[in-house]
């Protein structure tokens, strides 16, 4: 799952066009409320680093959303050291992996919390509005929204990506990074 190195200046456009809902919301989060709860923090900072966003680029990144919120000094103080732990640089020095589904789906995010999967944990509202902004539509929504009754929340997610993508994607959705790299390749 470890990949190209992604600048920060590429990071929009991978967002809308490569990232799983889950990561896609997380971001739009960051973006809109220049700020994420630990757990968020947590899940969108793996799943970048695993993208192939360098440490010093992360900690530029989260800079400049955090700053809007917290001040450049706060930032530096209370929030720089989780980014270098999740890339090994502090504390037991642990190079941490980004989450997969089951992970993420076995999540229990709280009120103001962003992380979890959208499958699993929007309502079914937000989830239809989040997808059809995603461009699902029509039957395929239908489908999509029948895996998610019957708890089969990496196949709803499967199916998004092969109505995005107009391709099968055989092995179906099990992580948040293969989605990511499945995804660049089909946009080759
Ligand atoms: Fe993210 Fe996996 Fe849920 Fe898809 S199924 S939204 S990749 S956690």
């Amino acid at each position: 799952q470890g990949s190209a190195e992604i600048s920060i200046k590429d990071i929009d456009q991978l967002a809308n066009n490569s990232f799983p809902l889950c990561m896609r919301h997380l971001f739009e989060k960051l973006r809109e409320d220049h700020h994420l709860k630990h757990g968020g923090r947590m899940q969108l900072g793996l799943f970048l680093k695993g993208v192939g966003l360098k440490l010093e680029d992360a900690l530029a990144f989260w800079k400049a959303e955090f700053s809007h919120k917290v001040g450049t000094e706060r930032f530096d103080k209370e929030y720089a050291y989780g980014i270098r732990h999740n890339y090994g640089k502090e504390g037991k020095r642990t190079d941490y992996t980004p989450y997969s589904c089951q992970k993420i789906i076995s999540s229990t995010p709280g009120v103001g919390d962003h992380h979890g999967c959208p499958y699993r944990h929007f309502s079914e509202d937000n989830l239809r509005a989040a997808l059809s902004k995603m461009g699902v539509d029509g039957h395929i929504m239908d489908d999509i929204m029948q895996k998610v009754q019957t708890r089969h929340y990496q196949l709803a997610c499967t199916l998004t990506f092969e109505a995005i993508h107009a391709i099968s994607c055989d092995t179906g959705v099990n992580h948040p990074n293969q989605y990511f790299v499945e995804s660049q390749k089909a946009l080759e």
